[in-house]
């Protein structure tokens, strides 16, 4: 499997180069945001309670998202990889997709993460505000939580990946394209080793 993290704050692009990338490598996206507004449209109990954390600003509890991924895991077992986005956002999130992952053989092959500045963030996601409907997006005061959410609690992910060598970073500020063509270089370069085993079954195919 061929797993990539998407990384970046709020705002930075990361929702927007999935699209493309899915397209591309027909990896299947896995964004807890997306995901968490499912439970909410559907009214769940764990809806209702992420909600309020969502709404404010806030992360919502580590179990929470960790359960979703792991059942998301299974039911993809088929799967040629996956772009987590918004996921993992705390080293110990970051330390179950590990677990996780190895569950079913695999691991992330990298991150990659888009920079952008608080100024910009802001400014695009209260733009983003006037369409998407969410109220995480339409007061400053709430953005500013999120990102500084991201400073405090989120930004250190980074360096646990970094620490395997699988952290990479690219100015998130400049043409879609040419970001796209940047995080698809990566991607290529980080191509998961191919296992004896799925060797194998190519060569009896072949
Ligand atoms: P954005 O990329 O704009 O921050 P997301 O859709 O990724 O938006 O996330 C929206 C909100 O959902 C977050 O502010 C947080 O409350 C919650 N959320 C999403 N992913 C996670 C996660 N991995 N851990 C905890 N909370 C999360």
């Amino acid at each position: 499997m061929h797993n990539i993290v998407l990384f970046g704050p709020p705002g930075a692009g990361k929702g927007t180069q999935s699209q493309k990338l899915i397209a591309k490598y027909h990896l299947v996206h896995l964004s807890t945001g997306d995901l968490l507004r499912a439970q909410i449209a559907e009214g769940t109990d764990l809806g209702l309670q992420a909600k309020k954390l969502m709404d404010e600003g806030f992360l919502v509890p580590d179990a929470v998202v960790i359960g979703m991924i792991g059942s998301a895991l299974e039911k993809n077992k088929q799967a040629a990889g996956f772009i987590f986005d918004g996921f993992p956002r705390t080293v110990a999130q970051a330390e179950s997709l590990d677990r996780l992952l190895a569950e079913h053989n695999t691991s992330v092959a990298c991150m990659v993460a888009l920079e952008v500045g608080e100024q910009e963030l802001v400014k695009r996601l209260l733009e983003r505000g006037k369409t998407s409907g969410r109220p995480d997006d339409q007061d400053e005061a709430k953005i500013s939580r999120r990102v500084q959410v991201y400073n405090t609690e989120t930004a250190q992910v980074a360096g646990y990946y970094a620490s395997q060598q699988k952290f990479y970073s690219l100015n998130g500020i400049g043409e879609i394209e040419s970001i796209f063509a940047q995080i698809s270089d990566l991607i290529d370069q980080h191509k998961p080793a191919e296992t004896a085993a799925a060797a194998a079954t190519r060569e009896v195919k072949a």
